[in-house]
């Protein structure tokens, strides 16, 4: 079921249970804000998700909570993740879904890292 993005955050939902260690991840990438792991469902070839460790819900929650350091190190580490799995050429999506409207279904933010193969132009 889609996720409400501006729904308060709740400590139960399973990329939180993934960040203590309650659940197995593939992990590819991990360091004081963000960790990284394999999509369990893989949409592309290279299907990463990366989550900050801080508890925010959707895209606006986090930008507007989220302390600089936070927002630095998010989105260095997106960049690091896609540099390390070799995507940068000849390159790859990001995507972050927000609420109902795009069907976010984990409400903990996530950028999905998609590559590996050639894509077709995304339009919604
Ligand atoms: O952006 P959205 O919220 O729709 O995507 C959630 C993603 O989390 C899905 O691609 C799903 O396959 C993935 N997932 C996962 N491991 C889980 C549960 C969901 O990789 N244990």
């Amino acid at each position: 079921m889609p996720v409400p993005a501006l729904a308060p955050y709740d400590d139960a939902n399973i990329f939180a249970r993934i960040l203590r260690g309650e659940i197995p991840c593939r992990k590819v990438f991990e360091d004081d804000h963000a960790l990284a792991f394999h999509d369990i469902n893989p949409q592309a070839p290279v299907h990463v998700l990366v989550i900050p460790k801080g508890a925010y819900v959707s895209w606006a929650d986090f930008s507007a909570n989220a302390g600089d350091a936070e927002i630095a190190g998010f989105v260095r580490a997106v960049g690091q993740v896609a540099r390390e799995l070799g995507l940068e050429e000849p390159g790859y999506r990001l995507l972050a879904n927000a609420g109902i409207h795009a069907h976010q279904e984990v409400p903990h933010l996530h950028v999905h890292i998609f590559g590996g193969t050639q894509m077709g132009a995304m339009l919604p």
